[in-house]
């Protein structure tokens, strides 16, 4: 599974539709203070489903819709979708059958929020469910952020057990036993 593109339209600073590509396994992004490098990050983060604004730096949800400059008015709603290349199939279940699979979230200034999964709207619940095991979440190990190398060398036995637990492909095996009601 790869990260192919990354589109955001209304989000933080990118008030235009803009497109990133990801060509390669290994990319830089350059640029100076303030442009934009780490609201790219907190996009990816928001698509997967974080849901406390103040992990992407804001007060509240509303804050990563863009919120005006001196001659644009505010955006009146953020979208942000990622493409991922899944002709390996690491992505199973429903959606296996899919070599490319692009999520979307759009927040709406009224607070709605909408995802949708190669384009059917879908739950939050669905999008987490997708990714489990894989990995990636909102705050799983293959977004590694500032400060987060130290928090886990740091971490309780228990926190560490989680993040061994995602590697190994056994978190999706409890959640379903935990929701069976099977402790
Ligand atoms: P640094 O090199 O300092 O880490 P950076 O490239 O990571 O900088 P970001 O933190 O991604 O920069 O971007 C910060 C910019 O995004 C600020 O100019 C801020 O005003 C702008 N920004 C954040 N939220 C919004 C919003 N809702 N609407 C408009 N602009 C926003
Ligand atoms: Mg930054």
């Amino acid at each position: 599974m790869r990260l192919k593109q990354i589109k955001l339209a209304g989000f933080k600073s990118f008030v235009d539709p803009t497109a990133f590509d990801v060509p390669s396994q290994l990319v830089g992004v350059v640029g100076p203070n303030g442009c934009g490098k780490s609201n790219i990050m907190d996009a990816v983060r928001w698509v997967l489903g974080e849901s406390k604004a103040s992990e992407l730096r804001g007060e509240s949800m509303q804050d990563v819709i863009f919120n005006g400059a001196s001659e644009r008015k505010p955006a009146v709603r953020a979208s942000v979708e990622l493409v991922f290349d899944n002709s390996l199939g690491r992505i199973g279940g429903s959606w296996g059958q899919y070599a490319e699979l692009s999520v979307k979230r759009v927040l709406s200034r009224d607070g709605q929020s909408n995802y949708f999964i190669n384009n059917q709207s879908v739950r939050r619940r669905d999008v987490h469910d997708m990714f489990l095991g894989t990995g990636l979440g909102p705050r799983a190990y293959a977004i590694i952020g500032q400060g987060m190398i130290s928090r886990i060398i740091e971490a309780r036995p228990e926190e560490v057990r989680v993040f061994l637990e995602e590697a190994a492909g056994v978190s999706k095996y409890k959640e379903r036993r935990r929701e069976t009601g099977n402790r």
